[in-house]
């Protein structure tokens, strides 16, 4: 029989992992609630036309990294959700979440784009992202870049990570930026790959985002957006530079950066690492006020921003793993007829004193179960045996430090084990 497999790029979360990604996401919720957010969820489904509208027809996502199916049930046109933020602002406007004023929301969990891949590309891959629905800025675009700082610093990635930031200004200086460009590609036609000669006219913009690096040159001489912007959409990024000095954080301009989705206005930025190789970008956002608008909604400003849990994974891993974990407080010997039984009720007492405990199962001599309970890292382990079964005390001894096996009734094992 042919072994089964997890589907390619798709991978599973190995309990040896576990420390490390709940260290993570406990930091984020506690973060997110030092900022006043509120989590959002929305289903991995939807509607395929969501992100067409949303993300722009012409960009790689949606040409060509979608996971899009036919319900076979009833024929509808299903898409597996590629990011968070088209979900977010669909479920804002269907329940009318911004009836009462503007909204801070976050969310978490997989995204599924359908890339190759390689280390740092997956094709589920989880995000958690920051939305904030209902601000003109620039104090919210601040907001979100002295997120990320403190996040990088409590996750002890501080001296990893980059910020890049730009302005691609408001719809006017793109349309007149998309003329300069289309001009000077035109001019350069011949030095074009396919996917550039294919979006010329239909999304100028994108072939700045090329990853192909036969096209590194031509794209880095390219009239530049930032050259566009009118005195309104240059005040705003001056702020927003403004705010990152105030706070002292350090960043970059970049004129070449404009993100892989089309909702992008006014700021945009990028967290990178060079520490994981090609795949750099850690954290990825921007502010999109069209797109409340755009998805049928009372036009309304938005910013946000979304970070690559895998990415950040791996870069914490190499910055030292995961702190170390809460050992448990016991391990449950028990050994001779009948004893199981009691082992059982004993062990549901001491949770029920706030203790951890592991019970040793699948019986076994004395001396194996002591080896287990060692390798286990408990604290103490718990002995029982018939004599203790019969007169209802356990069998306490430290494991990690001097002292002799003492034998307790129930309350005061549980307050032994607890007190140091
Ligand atoms: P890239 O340029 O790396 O393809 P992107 O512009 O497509 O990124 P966004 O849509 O902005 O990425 O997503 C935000 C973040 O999610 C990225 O910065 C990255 O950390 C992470 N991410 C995106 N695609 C993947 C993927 N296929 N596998 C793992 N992480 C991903
Ligand atoms: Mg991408």
């Amino acid at each position: 029989m042919t072994q089964l497999r997890a589907v390619r790029g798709m991978n599973d979360m190995l309990p040896a992992d576990a420390a490390l990604w709940n260290h993570f996401e406990a930091v984020v919720r506690d973060w997110l609630k030092g900022y006043g957010y509120q989590e959002l969820r929305t289903p991995i489904l939807e509607h395929t036309g969501l992100f067409k509208r949303a993300i722009g027809e012409v960009t790689d996502i949606v040409e060509k990294e979608m996971y899009t199916f036919e319900d076979s049930l009833n024929g509808e046109i299903l898409t597996l959700r590629p990011e968070g933020t088209a979900s977010c602002v669909r479920a804002a406007i269907e329940h009318n979440l911004l009836f009462d004023g503007a909204k801070r929301l976050w969310y978490m969990g997989p995204m599924f784009r359908h890339e190759r891949p390689q280390k740092g590309r997956y094709r589920q891959f989880h995000q958690v992202g920051v939305e904030a629905l209902g601000y003109a800025g620039p104090d919210l675009d601040v907001e979100h870049l002295l997120m990320g700082a403190r996040l990088w610093k409590r996750l002890g990635l501080a001296e990893f990570v980059q910020l890049e930031i730009n302005s691609l200004g408001g719809a006017e200086s793109r349309a007149r930026h998309r003329q300069r460009l289309i001009e000077y590609f035109e001019a350069h036609e011949g030095e074009l790959d396919e996917d550039a000669r294919r979006r010329l006219y239909t999304n100028p913009l994108r072939i700045l985002d090329t990853k192909n690096p036969a096209m590194e040159a031509l794209v880095a001489a390219a009239p530049r957006l930032m050259d566009e912007l009118d005195a309104e959409a240059l005040a705003h990024f001056e702020t927003v530079r403004q705010g990152l000095e105030d706070a002292g954080i350090p960043y970059r301009v970049n004129p070449r950066l404009v993100r892989g989705l089309d909702y992008y206005n006014y700021t945009v930025y990028e967290w990178v690492t060079e520490r994981l190789g090609a795949q750099g970008t850690v954290c990825a956002g921007g502010r999109y006020d069209g797109l409340v608008g755009q998805l049928g909604g009372k036009a309304t400003p938005a910013c946000g921003f979304a970070m690559g849990v895998e990415r950040l994974l791996a870069l914490m891993a190499e910055a030292g793993g995961a702190p170390p974990q809460e050992p448990l407080d016991a391990y449950v010997v028990n050994v001779g007829a009948g004893v199981a039984r009691f082992a059982l009720q004993a062990a549901e007492a001491l949770r029920d004193a706030g203790l951890r405990v592991a019970l040793h199962c699948g019986g076994g001599s004395f001396k194996s179960q002591m080896k287990k309970a060692d390798a286990s890292g408990a604290r103490y382990a718990v002995i029982l045996g018939e004599d203790e079964a019969r007169a209802g005390e356990l069998g306490v001894k430290p494991m990690r430090m001097e002292g002799e096996q003492q034998r307790l009734a129930l309350s005061a094992a549980a307050a032994l084990m607890k007190k140091d």
